[in-house]
């Protein structure tokens, strides 16, 4: 008996390659060079616009190079382990994606919004001190493939996918933010290939417009994440001196903050219509004194950008609190007076650990209970 999500690795996966790598492995299985370009686009249309799980559904590819494709290919999805929805609507999924590596993935709906937050990395290497992804152990990148996946499995989930045109789909989800386990461009090509997919017109067609990627500050891939992949930018700044943001986000020694503004007033695509995003999490008595948003304002001056203040979202053991809410809308006064955006992010699915920062917990508790179950 195979483990659970491992069927597909036994036969290569059609999932997670660009339109450039799917045509070679088309040409490579014997597909007629003239016929490369029709075939990409069947499979295509199916698997990323119509969202089928099954070749036998590809119903204008003839029966006999469907049961071809199906022999020599897999369209499979790593399993959900376990799905939970929040009282507020917040949906988290655990999946699998091989023995022991598990995965989170976080859908926050919103009015006519729908937020789907995705993870990059199983755990992070980073080790921010408020971040409880930090403190996972097993680290390893994730695939174009499994980043993908993702989005498709809350599609399936969400029953988001098109039932006609693409004009008359109302989408679930509308945003895509890379905030989940991981540091993103640690695991550039695949991130940059799995929005290259997410993207494209053809498919599941979500604007790079609407595809933020978060990234701790790994300054010498930032140019180069403006340039080739192209999609928002939100930078986790959460303190304005070097002596605190070295103990919050431990990567500032080696990339400190002035080369870190830098690289957002040089960053590719910064302009008004397109903004850089600064997360700054409230850590009480930490980060979040009216010294610290007078200082930040001065820091940021000139760049197009907005603040993103996110209330510290607690685990066991962590070693802050949250700052008090008046706190923190003082602090977004002085960055409004500024003249920046400075919305306060309303804590989401808290009550399941889909917050920000929370996600692991319940991976490792889920592993233990599954433990327990075995005993
Ligand atoms: N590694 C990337 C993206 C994933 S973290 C990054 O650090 O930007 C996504 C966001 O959640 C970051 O801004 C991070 O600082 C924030 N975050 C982490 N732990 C948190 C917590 N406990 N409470 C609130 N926000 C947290
Ligand atoms: Fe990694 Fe981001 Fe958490 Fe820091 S905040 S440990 S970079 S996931």
């Amino acid at each position: 008996q195979t483990p659970a999500g491992h069927e597909s690795t036994e036969k290569p996966s059609l999932l997670g390659l660009t339109r450039e790598a799917l045509a070679d492995v088309l040409r490579d299985f014997g597909i007629p060079d003239k016929a490369v370009r029709m075939r990409l686009n069947q499979l295509w249309h199916w698997i990323y616009f119509r969202g089928v799980t099954d070749f036998q559904a590809m119903t204008n590819i003839s029966k006999d190079l469907r049961a071809q494709l199906a022999d020599a290919f897999s369209i499979d999805k790593p399993h959900i382990a376990t799905a939970q929805t929040s009282q507020d609507g917040t949906c988290k999924w655990l999946l699998d994606c091989g023995p022991g590596v598990q995965i989170e993935t976080v859908f926050i709906p919103d009015g006519d919004r729908g937020t789907l937050c995705i993870s990059s990395q199983v755990g992070c290497t980073l080790n921010c001190s408020f971040c409880h992804t930090g403190t996972q152990k097993l680290v390893r990148n994730l695939t174009a493939r499994e980043i993908v996946a993702q989005v498709m499995i809350a599609r399936d989930e969400l029953a988001d996918w098109p039932k006609g045109s693409a004009q008359d789909h109302h989408r679930a989800i509308t945003n895509i933010v890379f905030m989940g386990m991981g540091e993103p461009l640690y695991n550039f090509d695949n991130v940059k290939d799995a929005i290259e997919i997410i993207s494209d017109g053809e498919g599941i067609s979500l604007s790079k417009r609407r595809i933020t990627v978060s990234t701790s500050g790994i300054v010498p891939h930032m140019e180069k994440c403006g340039d080739e992949i192209g999609a928002m930018l939100a930078v986790s700044l959460h303190a304005v001196r070097d002596d605190i943001r070295n103990e919050l986000v431990p990567i500032n020694k080696k990339y400190p903050i002035q080369d870190l503004i830098a690289a957002c007033r040089n960053y590719p695509t910064a302009t008004n219509a397109k903004r850089i995003t600064f997360e700054y999490v409230m850590l009480k008595d930490v980060n979040d004194s009216l010294q610290d948003a007078k200082e930040l304002v001065q820091l940021i001056k000139g760049i197009p950008a907005k603040v993103n203040l996110i209330p510290f979202n607690p685990w066991d053991g962590a070693p802050y609190a949250c700052s008090e809410w008046d706190h923190i809308e003082a602090f977004a006064d002085v960055l409004l007076r500024a003249g920046y955006a400075s919305p306060i992010r309303t804590p989401r699915g808290r009550d399941i650990m889909a917050a920000c920062g929370q996600l692991k917990s319940a991976s490792v508790k889920e592993r233990a209970s599954a433990r327990r179950n075995q005993q």
